[in-house]
């Protein structure tokens, strides 16, 4: 009677026709398949399958299936009990659904998302991560987080990963290496995962690709600092790091040195060769100076064709020295460019602090300026030198 009401037929209608028509056609045959399968080997047996009632509702029901045999195993008839498990199934489904579509936004995500155990071992990983570092097959599953970056940034990433153990989220920047050993900049967004007790279980890792964004960055502040032309600092970085210098050696008063160097008669190779030949002679003749100069000495563009250079540590017998091997290099080899050699020759200014109690970084350029002055007077290709005393 609970059959009849839950299909809604009436008593002699369900006890005369076969159960079959009341299952989907397009599942009658798997459930018959399964049915048959219920017998002396196998004499019990659950399965589930759609049912359509009366009314037309399509509903899941779960079957238990008991064969009945009779002494010689033969099977004489199935007793099924079953129950609605509709609710159940849709259930499961909502769930798959949900997963399903948290699965697709993790895997669409243009962040790369880790999960990490306690141990800071890789549980999860989306393709989006594998895509970052250049390398699809990369196997991450069981690595340590650390193996992905250089160890200059894993005390940074570390302290983030202990602030997660006491359930605060974090974020820092770190550079990851690259398959192709390219640097792949990521900002990196560490959120803890607790279980239901509130213990710690691990750290949910959102990277994000900020590679564009640093280089931008790097070539924002190379354009604030360099010369493009000859790749030098801009006079007003040296202005900055003179300054800084300046007073350092001030402090400890220890001896200074300062070069200004002009090329002789630049107008005439612009005029002969060509302005363009002239760019190239600045570039090589900025290589030749970087080339004679220690890393320490701050050299850069000046003007034009006028370049500056601060010795720390030089006294002005020294800087002479430098600016004599510095004005013979220049002179010794014509410099090649796309419109042939051309051969210069250039005039050095040299000047030292003698006193810190009242000379300045602005008297110093002014001194050795004089003296640049002073060798294109005395017939260019030479050095002139000018001590604060004099
Ligand atoms: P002097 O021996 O007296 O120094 O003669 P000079 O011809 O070098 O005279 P000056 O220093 O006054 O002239 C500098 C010339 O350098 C003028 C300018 O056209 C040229 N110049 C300045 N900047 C650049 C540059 O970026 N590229 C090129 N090709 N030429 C430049
Ligand atoms: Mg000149
Ligand atoms: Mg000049």
């Amino acid at each position: 009677e609970a059959y009849c009401r839950y299909f809604g037929r009436p008593y002699d209608e369900m006890l005369a026709n076969s159960f079959i028509p009341m299952i989907p056609e397009e599942d009658q045959a798997n459930v018959l398949a399964r049915l048959a399968m219920c017998n002396a080997d196998q004499p019990m047996m659950t399965h589930e399958h759609r049912v359509i009632r009366a009314d037309g509702a399509v509903r899941w029901m779960q079957w238990t299936n008991q064969a009945i045999l009779d002494e010689h195993h033969t099977l004489i008839e199935l007793q099924s009990v079953g129950r609605d498990i509709t609710e159940q199934r849709h259930a499961e489904k909502v769930l798959q659904d949900s997963e399903e579509h948290y699965r697709r936004i993790v895997q669409t995500a243009q962040e790369g998302i880790w999960l990490i155990d306690a141990d800071n071992c890789i549980t999860f990983t989306n393709a989006r991560i594998a895509e970052m570092l250049g390398d699809a097959s990369a196997v991450m599953l069981g690595k340590s987080l650390f193996e992905f970056m250089d160890e200059e940034w894993h005390a940074i990433v570390a302290a983030n990963l202990e602030r997660c153990r006491a359930g605060i989220a974090g974020q820092s920047d770190c550079r990851l290496n690259r398959k192709d050993g390219g640097d792949l900049w990521v900002l990196c967004s560490t959120n803890p995962v607790m279980d239901g007790e509130g213990r710690y279980t691990g750290t949910l890792v959102m990277v994000a690709d900020i590679t564009t964004h640093k280089k931008m960055e790097e070539s924002l502040r190379r354009l604030s600092t360099q010369d493009t032309l000859t790749g030098l600092f801009n006079r007003r970085h040296f202005f900055k790091l003179a300054h800084q210098e300046f007073e350092r050696s001030q402090r400890y008063d220890r001896p200074l040195a300062l070069l200004m160097l002009d090329i002789d008669h630049f107008k005439q190779i612009n005029d002969t060769h060509g302005h363009l030949a002239g760019d190239e002679v600045l570039r090589t003749v900025a290589g030749i100076m970087r080339d004679t100069l220690r890393r320490v000495d701050l050299l850069a563009r000046y003007g034009g064709e006028e370049f500056v250079m601060l010795l720390p540590e030089t006294t002005l017998l020294t800087a002479m020295n430098i600016a004599d091997r510095l004005c013979a290099a220049l002179a010794a080899e014509p410099i090649p460019t796309e419109q042939g050699a051309v051969r210069l020759t250039a005039s050095i200014g040299v000047a030292a602090v003698t006193d810190y109690g009242d000379q300045t970084l602005t008297q110093l350029l002014g001194w050795a300026d004089q003296a640049m002055y002073q060798a294109k007077q005395a017939g260019r290709n030479q050095v002139q030198s000018r001590a604060a005393a004099d």
